[in-house]
């Protein structure tokens, strides 16, 4: 299966992938977990999008859109793909189904997750990260073992920079400017389920589980 996850910052992408994964043995690519780890190593990549991410802007469509074509074309990717995080834009998702369209391929479901504004901050601000495996944490709803440490491999966790109510006040306006679009080129391709994300993060696995059965 080739499936998009859509939804604000917070709404609970990062959580589902790991488990969809499992179920369905797909590839994860996370455009902002792979531009994260650029910034981190400094790559003329992460240099050129770290600002943008800072503020909680989109990076440029080439960047993303380099990333992924590349990604895409990795072995373990080509029986089924999560993308969590991309399409951002119109310009992505167009581009996206021009690079499937080569391979003979198309998006079979895109996962919407519904989230009001008002319930993200909470979510965003309480963040605790693993970066090398993507994992997250919640200091409120879902807390590691260990306050600070990862359960599985006992590394520390650490906070985005992005993470704060004032970089999510751009994030959210991004989504609502740029990535709404996207839901709308989808619904016309009626291969949108909407879901309830507000729920707990179980229910909504179900829900996920259900969709994609
Ligand atoms: P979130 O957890 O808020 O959904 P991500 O980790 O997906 O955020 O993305 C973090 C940042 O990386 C975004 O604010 C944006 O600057 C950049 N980014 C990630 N994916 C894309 C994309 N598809 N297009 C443009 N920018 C992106
Ligand atoms: P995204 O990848 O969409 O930005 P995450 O999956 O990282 O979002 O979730 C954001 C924060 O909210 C994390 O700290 C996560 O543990 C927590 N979270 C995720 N799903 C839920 C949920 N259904 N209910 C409550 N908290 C959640
Ligand atoms: P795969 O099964 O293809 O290894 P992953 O979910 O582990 O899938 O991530 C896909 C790719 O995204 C990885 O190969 C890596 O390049 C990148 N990646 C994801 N998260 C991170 C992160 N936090 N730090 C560095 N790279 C990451």
């Amino acid at each position: 299966k080739r499936i998009i996850l859509v939804g604000p910052p917070g709404c609970g992408k990062g959580t589902q992938s790991p488990i969809i994964k499992e179920d369905f043995c797909l590839c994860h690519l996370a455009t902002g977990d792979m531009l994260r780890a650029a910034v981190a190593k400094k790559t003329p990549l992460g240099l050129q999008a770290k600002a943008a991410m800072d503020k909680g802007e989109l990076v440029t469509d080439d960047l993303v859109v380099g990333i992924i074509d590349e990604a895409l074309t990795r072995p373990s990717c080509s029986k089924g793909f999560i993308l969590d995080g991309f399409p951002r834009t119109v310009v992505q998702a167009e581009k996206l189904d021009a690079m499937l369209e080569k391979q003979g391929h198309k998006v079979d479901k895109v996962l919407n997750f519904n989230v009001e504004d008002s319930v993200l901050e909470e979510r965003i601000t309480g963040r605790w990260i693993h970066p090398s495996s993507g994992r997250s944490y919640h200091s409120k709803f879902a807390p590691p073992k260990v306050p600070g440490i990862d359960d599985i491999s006992g590394e520390p966790l650490i906070q985005r920079k992005d993470d704060t109510a004032e970089v999510l006040k751009s994030r959210l306006d991004a989504f609502h400017k740029q990535t709404t679009p996207v839901i709308a080129y989808y619904l016309q391709k009626g291969i949108v389920v909407d879901l309830q994300a507000e729920k707990p993060a179980k229910d909504v696995t179900s829900q996920i589980e259900k969709a994609l059965s």
